[in-house]
């Protein structure tokens, strides 16, 4: 397995902006967000429990997972929230793996926005943070997502703090300025990462 470099950042701060950089110069980049998803796919055990505990109106028209709805409810009890992750994170975290195996690439990468909040951390050879101030990460977030201010706020708040999140940086990719200037910052930890692996 090669080098795996964890790239982690709040909402809203250029992960996917900067992964998809990395995408474009041939690493091959695990996203634990997408994951998340593949296991809870219609046909899926973890999806069956889901419907089991919570009934078959947290399922849309299609079979598939209704994640707002359930959003809402482990946002709202924490209880429901523990039981949620604890069916879900191992079978993420083995999915996880597996990708990471699979990658043929001079260096892997594993983006999550909650890399340094649970286990996945481990996997992890490097730590890369992208930073932005908290105001730009929510002006940016609502302008993508069209959230309302207060919600992307209590996002915010419900994920570790940006100095938290700093200090356990072994690279950090300033996001404040132009998409160009996070392009030549990416370029520059590419050609990093590159000698290290
Ligand atoms: P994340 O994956 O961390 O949630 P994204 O990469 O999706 O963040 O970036 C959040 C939003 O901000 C996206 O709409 C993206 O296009 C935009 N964005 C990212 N970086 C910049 C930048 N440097 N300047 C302007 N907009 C940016």
């Amino acid at each position: 397995m090669s080098l795996v470099v964890g790239v982690t950042g709040g909402i809203g701060s250029g992960k996917s902006a900067l992964t998809d950089y990395l995408e474009q110069q041939g690493i091959t980049v695990v996203d634990a967000d997408k994951v998340a998803r593949l296991v809870v796919e219609p046909g899926t055990p973890a999806l069956r429990a889901i419907s089991e505990r919570h009934g078959s109106g947290i399922l849309l028209a299609n079979g598939s997972l209704d994640r707002a709805a359930l959003r809402r409810i482990v946002f709202s009890d924490p209880q429901e929230r523990l039981w949620l992750e604890q069916l879900t994170h191992p079978l993420i975290g083995e999915e996880i793996k597996r990708q990471l195996t699979a990658s043929k690439s001079p260096y892997t990468v594993l983006s999550s926005p909650l890399l340094l909040e649970g286990e996945q951390v481990a996997m992890t050879d490097q730590v890369v943070v992208v930073d932005v101030p908290v105001e730009v990460q929510v002006a940016r977030t609502m302008q993508r997502d069209n959230n309302d201010e207060d919600q992307v706020r209590r996002i915010i708040a419900a994920q570790m703090p940006r100095e938290e999140r700093l200090a356990r940086a072994d690279f950090v990719v300033d996001n404040s300025g132009t998409l160009e200037q996070l392009q030549e910052h990416a370029a520059a930890l590419h050609r990093r990462l590159l000698a290290l692996a």
